[in-house]
């Protein structure tokens, strides 16, 4: 844990108290605040309790006790409409701040230079903070990573100098933290997303902005024109920037050729790594995502052995484009994270002779901007409640087979694959939301991954 003493002895009021606030009210103990924590579900304000954290009714209490309120990212701040806590801490003139900016205001107090890595982007946040923790690790660094991804940041080891701190950040949480400031911020990209919660474009891209802004080193995608305006800016105030793409460009940074990372300096181009063949990295969107982590581990003075090393070590994410095994030319991939049109045209980029399960609960929108990659696929195997919608655009086009539940798809996509004479890819990237059959995407995952481990004459890839 990180204790945060910057409210020792004052009184912090605390809303949301999910596994973050949980972490971020302990803290606040442990460093001698006083915290009155307070969550609209009566369940978890048991839980704070049975764990010593005071508990209380902020629409009650007397806001002028209070020295800070400190939010949960998933709690709107200013979106749809401010949430009631924050309208009372505005009215009250305190401060509303999150997790991530106690562990900026913790770590300014304790260890001001210690590494600390925070990546942010619409897409591959978890997979490029967990390739730079992997890559860093292998390479023998002791590394604290959490944030947005597993471990709430306060429940990590504090921040030293001898401990690199790789911190997934939402825009929420970026929205929480005014003193964010790392020594390497990475900015991957931005298209719409949670426009809901941020009002507009602008907006969304001036909070993810904000994360490089005060960093020591910026790495930042240059594929949108939100990230490259981005990059202008950092690039006027004469920062120190890294640029990264996933294709080929003329400008000093890294960039991705096909599978090759380039890195190109004033006066040369070397090539860095080579992603063909690494299974947990596939597509150009993870080039991206290895270009970027290749620029941290490079500004860290990783060697590029021990950086290609990493990269060829890459477990990757679970449900993201995940490689579970083969039954002879036929490869099983889990991509179940995919719950759109845009997360699942990825992963057809991908792969050919595609043998595709999807559906479940359809977007707006459904699988129509799919249709280009509709002649790499072999059959689909509808399953829940978008099948229907799916089947008529899909069409004459593309055979299809209303399979119904995931179990069915995996049977008969399994069946077909074995009686086809090529090579094959059965692929769950289901373009849906899963809760019409599954509690979350994980658990789709989970029973797709079961369902493939018990096909005969599976070989399953290490580690699924
Ligand atoms: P996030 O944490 O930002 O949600 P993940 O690393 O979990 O991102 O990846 C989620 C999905 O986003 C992947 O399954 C893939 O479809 C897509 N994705 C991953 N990286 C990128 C990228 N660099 N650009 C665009 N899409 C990406």
């Amino acid at each position: 844990m990180t204790p945060v003493t910057t409210f020792a002895n004052k009184t912090v009021a605390l809303f949301g108290l999910g596994g973050s606030g949980l972490a971020t009210a302990l803290a606040l103990q442990a460093g001698g605040a006083h915290v009155v924590a307070c969550d609209d579900n009566p369940a978890k304000m048991a839980e704070a309790a049975t764990k010593g954290i005071e508990t209380g009714d902020l629409r009650q209490a007397d806001w002028s006790r209070f020295s800070a309120l400190v939010l949960s990212p998933g709690v709107p701040l200013t979106h749809p409409e401010p949430h009631w806590s924050a309208k009372l801490a505005k009215i009250a003139g305190i401060e509303i701040i999150g997790d991530i900016e106690l562990f900026c205001r913790a770590r300014a107090k304790i260890a001001p230079t210690a590494p600390f890595i925070a990546i942010t982007g619409t897409n591959g946040k978890s997979t490029t903070t967990a390739l730079i923790a992997h890559i860093l690790r292998e390479a023998g660094h002791d590394v604290q990573m959490g944030g947005n991804i597993g471990t709430a940041i306060l429940s990590l080891e504090p921040p030293a100098d001898s401990r690199i701190h790789v911190i997934e950040c939402s825009s929420f949480q970026i929205d929480l933290a005014p003193s964010l400031a790392p020594t390497i911020g990475v900015l991957l990209n931005i298209s719409p997303d949670h426009l809901d919660r941020h009002g507009t474009m602008e907006e969304y891209a001036a909070i993810k902005e904000r994360l490089v802004m005060k960093a020591d080193l910026v790495v930042i995608g240059i594929d949108d024109k939100w990230s490259r305006s981005i990059a202008e800016i950092c690039l006027a105030n004469e920062a120190n920037v890294v640029r990264i793409s996933s294709e080929p460009m003329g400008k000093p940074g890294i960039f991705a050729d096909g599978g090759t990372l380039v890195r190109v300096t004033s006066s040369d181009a070397t090539a860095v790594a080579d992603l063909a063949g690494i299974g947990s990295l596939r597509g150009s969107h993870n080039a991206q995502n290895a270009a970027a982590a290749v620029a941290v581990a490079k500004a860290l003075s990783v060697s590029e052995e021990e950086i290609r090393s990493g990269l060829h070590t890459f477990p990757g994410l679970p449900h993201r484009m995940e490689e579970l095994g083969r039954i002879r030319a036929t490869l099983f991939i889990n991509d179940s994270k995919a719950t759109n049109a845009d997360s699942t045209e990825k992963a057809l980029k991908s792969f050919d002779n595609i043998l595709w399960i999807l559906g479940g609960k359809a977007k707006e929108g459904g699988i129509a901007p799919l249709k280009p990659y509709f002649p790499k696929i072999r059959k689909a195997y509808l399953i829940g409640a978008a099948a229907h919608e799916f089947a008529g655009t899909l069409g004459d086009e593309v055979p299809h087979v209303h399979s119904g539940t995931l179990d069915n798809a995996v049977e008969q996509a399994a069946q077909d694959a074995a009686a086809m004479n090529e090579a094959s890819v059965v692929l769950l990237s289901p373009a849906c939301a899963s809760y019409d059959q599954f509690a979350n995407y994980e658990v789709r995952g989970n029973r797709f991954r079961d369902l493939v481990r018990a096909l005969p004459g599976i070989t399953l890839t290490t580690g699924a």
